[in-house]
């Protein structure tokens, strides 16, 4: 076969070989790229879990308590004995739910149980005010993954999914103790629910602004949109005291919920909380019934079989207890030297985006200052967090309860750990990801970047390689995150994280233009899976652009700098093969777009692409200079 020229196709003729070799595991969607780092920190961390069990030498209480939790997952005897009755004694509380009185009285009990409730309260960071706490509230998700499935334009595609989702409903519930009168009933009645809430809540794209999710009420008027719900009470009850303001999340759906919830839908509520109570219980359960619950999530994203006892075991007890998890791995698998090295990159980038913003034509003057402090106070965190939090000394358990209940008691800790923080400030401190997560963010909230060790390994980054591999990778992923500072929820927010306004007409009507111009870039590309959304990804576009023009800049300073090995790592950062299935879920409920095109799109709007390779009009990653967008 004759190699695909990198002038066509970038991502194709760098990752041909590779994705030639690469098998996707039955248990898993994709393979390669982030997949493959994820897998061996994973592999690393379960051999590492195996053997402090074993000897019994545990570094601290933390990995003790996870290793604990490990064994009691992988004990299928347990949990075989135990069955499925703890889930069907957790959801008996709906016995006592008999009317909108009841159900205000046991909200609370009800939150704490974990069965799903028609609108759900929560403690979030105020976003006018990011050193405090606020009450926020908002409806519930869809059983399909996303709300867009209900559109008249997808029918088919919603019909074969709830079809799956039924036909995996029908299975588990034939598990419970209700006749089969009652097993339909509840089948039928929670798809009936469904759909209600489906016209109501948001869609991803939707959250995806995520400013518009803060509409601040007075406590006393959502009380009376939830009416005849008892909200003073509920609050009382979870805080102790009314608060006077409630962040709203989905307006459209609270001004409509006594559509959803009332006299009326009161039973049929009951019984769709119940069937997805029971569902979400599966993973806890016998090996028989988290194989069922997992069978419907893998054949939307085609992933053929459920992920191995041991591999699952890991990841449940790794994720309750991600933070000392991952200040072991980072403290013994990321050096001193490999920080310093990648804090050196980030500086450098921050500072390069200093000087392009001091020289772009978007942003007034005054605006631009803003943007540069918002840069110079920018937080930098690199590896992984050098103390734990103390919600992890609460984190207990008895190993003798059933595993369903251990969860439940541990997920208490937490939300109940989170509801008393209303009162507290926020922790600037605390770490979006663990340091053994392979991922990085910028969270607009604190205005800072994070960077766990995992992903600081090859091909993102090493000290191995050249200058200009690790700008091609890690830097142009670095660059992505704090152009997040920069998008369209970012310049919303200012170097404190408060949604501010800091902006000016002028430069938002510029700034509106690029980002036009690049979903346009997008915007009905056709793939084999499907067609993308120009405007449900663009921010996400946007910020490769933004790492990518900023890298390259660095580049241009770089002694010795290698084009070619620049632009052959970016495209080896996003290998990947993944199932046709999964690439079209992707399509629907992720901000990103597919790798293919977060590897090719990007090059084409820089001169130094058209030069290194000697790309011409007759190449397919060719690009008009007019249609060229830089934005940042
Ligand atoms: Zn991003």
């Amino acid at each position: 076969m004759e190699k695909v020229r990198i002038q066509d196709d970038l991502f194709t003729h760098v990752n041909q070989e590779a994705l030639d070799k690469l098998v996707i595991p039955d248990d898993k969607p994709t393979a390669g790229g982030f997949q493959v780092l994820a897998d061996d920190v994973e592999k690393l961390m379960i051999g590492e879990f195996n053997a402090m069990s074993k000897s019994k030498a545990y570094p601290n209480v933390y990995l003790e308590n996870a290793c604990k939790l490990f064994k009691v997952i992988k004990n299928v005897k347990k949990r075989e004995k135990d069955g499925i009755t703890p889930a069907l004694k957790n959801v008996a509380i709906l016995n006592k739910v008999t009317d909108m009185k009841s159900f205000s009285k046991h909200y609370k009990t009800l939150k704490l149980k974990r069965i799903p409730l028609p609108f759900i309260i929560s403690v979030d960071t105020d976003m006018k005010d990011s050193k405090k706490h606020c009450v926020a509230i908002q409806g519930p998700s869809v059983i399909l993954p996303d709300a867009s499935y209900y559109k008249p334009e997808r029918a088919q595609q919603k019909d074969m999914i709830l079809g799956v989702w039924t036909n995996v409903a029908k299975a588990i519930l034939a598990k419970t103790d209700l006749s089969p009168e009652d097993q339909e009933l509840f089948l039928a009645d929670t798809i009936k629910f469904d759909a209600i809430l489906a016209n109501l809540v948001k869609t991803r794209e939707e959250w995806s602004e995520y400013v518009k999710a803060y509409n601040p009420m007075k406590s006393t008027k959502v009380a009376s949109m939830v009416k005849p719900v008892n909200f003073k009470k509920i609050l009382k009850d979870l805080f102790g005291f009314l608060p006077e303001t409630v962040i709203v999340a989905e307006p459209r759906y609270f001004k409509a919920f006594k559509e959803v919830f009332n006299e009326e839908n009161f039973e049929i509520y009951k019984r769709w909380a119940y069937v997805n109570a029971i569902i979400n219980s599966c993973s806890y359960l016998t090996e028989e019934l988290r194989d069922l619950g997992s069978v419907y999530y893998r054949t939307i994203a085609g992933i053929k079989a459920n992920t191995p006892l041991e591999k699952y075991a890991y990841q449940i007890a790794s994720g309750m207890y991600s933070e000392p998890v991952g200040l072991y791995y980072g403290e013994k698998y990321f050096g001193e030297e490999a920080k310093k090295d990648i804090t050196e990159i980030v500086y450098q980038i921050i500072d390069t985006y200093k000087s392009r913003i001091q020289n772009n034509d978007i942003l007034e003057q005054a605006t631009k200052d803003k943007a540069i402090l918002k840069l110079s106070t920018m937080g930098v965190k690199m590896g992984y967090p050098d103390k734990v939090r103390k919600i992890y000394d609460l984190l207990v358990f008895n190993e003798k309860k059933s595993l369903f209940d251990i969860m439940l008691t541990l997920n208490q800790v937490r939300v109940l750990d989170s509801l008393a923080k209303l009162n507290e400030p926020t922790d600037p401190t605390k770490w979006q990801m663990p340091g053994h997560m392979v991922n990085a963010c910028y969270d607009p909230s604190v205005n800072d970047i994070t960077f766990p060790a995992a992903i600081l390994q090859p091909p993102f980054y090493s000290l191995k390689q050249s200058r200009s591999e690790n700008l091609g990778g890690i830097g142009a992923v670095i660059g992505h995150e704090i152009s997040h500072a920069f998008d369209s929820n970012g310049a919303k927010c200012d170097e404190h994280g408060n949604i501010n306004n800091w902006w000016t007409k002028g430069d938002e009507k510029r700034f509106k233009t690029k980002v036009n111009a690049m979903v346009k870039q997008f915007d009905g590309i056709e793939l084999p899976w499907g067609k993308v959304n120009g405007k449900f990804i663009v921010s996400e576009n946007m910020a490769d652009n933004g790492g990518m023009a900023v890298t390259l800049e660095i580049m241009s300073k770089t002694p010795n700098a290698s084009y070619v090995e620049y632009f052959t790592n970016w495209a080896k950062v996003w290998c990947v093969k993944a199932k046709p299935e999964y690439q079209q879920l992707l399509l629907s409920i992720d901000v990103h777009g597919p790798n293919i095109l977060r590897t090719n799109m990007p090059p084409r709007n820089f001169p130094e692409w058209y030069e290194t390779f000697n790309v011409k009009k007759t190449d397919k990653m060719y690009l008009a200079p007019n249609k060229r967008i830089v934005i940042w």
